[in-house]
């Protein structure tokens, strides 16, 4: 890099201020304080790991977190046991029997999905809970283990404070329609693709 003369830092003083106002202005601008129903979905990966970002970003304040599971079931996962180390402020529940390819057992995987439905109800109305991660919800939706209809109400009228993060692909149009935030994440390459397995402490 060349250096830098005095002319150039006094220019880019003054276009950093003018910046800053532009910027100041439109955090001003934004007053709404509100729990958020957050959707991560799409083909790519990082839907589940982003919402336990969040979980670690919420923990990092103190503040508790529940986990509902809607596919995985008892398998270890790196997350599950990083988590357990913040004791009572985590909830957790694995209610998932697996891919549906692995169960092959219909009745099991939609008693599975209401059991594991069920308790996200019971965390959303723990008032203790800040932020509730339906992990592979849009799952359970789309194979239409759940009622649509009943998740999304309930998902709108959940208390004001509540932030919800829901994964997994093929989020339904009616929960994306009901969300404030929804991420896309693209498949541009996957490892998967170029015969890589499963990696300890980045799939699982
Ligand atoms: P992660 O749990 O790593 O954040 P994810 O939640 O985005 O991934 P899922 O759709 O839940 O992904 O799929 C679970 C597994 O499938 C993950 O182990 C992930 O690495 C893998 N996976 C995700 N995207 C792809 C892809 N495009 N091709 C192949 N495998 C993928
Ligand atoms: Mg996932």
């Amino acid at each position: 890099m060349k250096p830098i003369d005095d002319e150039e830092a006094a220019r880019h003083k003054a276009k950093m201020a003018k910046r800053k106002a532009v910027q100041d202005a439109e955090v001003a601008g934004k007053t709404i304080e509100k729990g958020l129903l957050i959707v991560n979905t799409g083909p790519g990966k990082g839907k589940t790991t982003a919402a336990f970002g969040l979980a670690l970003r919420m923990l990092g304040y103190g503040r508790r977190v529940g986990v509902v599971q809607f596919v995985k079931g008892a398998w270890h996962t790196g997350e599950r046991a990083a988590f357990a180390v913040f004791g009572d402020k985590v909830v957790w529940h694995s209610m998932g029997e697996g891919f549906t390819w692995e169960t092959q057992d219909l009745k099991r995987d939609v008693a599975a999905a209401q059991a594991a439905w069920a308790k996200a109800l019971e965390l959303m109305a723990d008032p203790s809970i800040s932020l509730l991660v339906l992990d592979e919800l849009n799952i359970a939706l789309r194979y239409d283990y759940l009622d649509l209809e009943a998740v999304v109400a309930a998902l709108k009228g959940r208390r004001e404070d509540l932030h919800v993060v829901v994964t997994g692909r093929n989020a339904k149009p009616a929960l994306v329609e009901a969300a404030d935030l929804v991420t896309e994440m693209g498949a541009t390459k996957h490892h998967f693709a170029a015969g890589v397995k499963a990696q300890q402490g980045i799939e699982f």
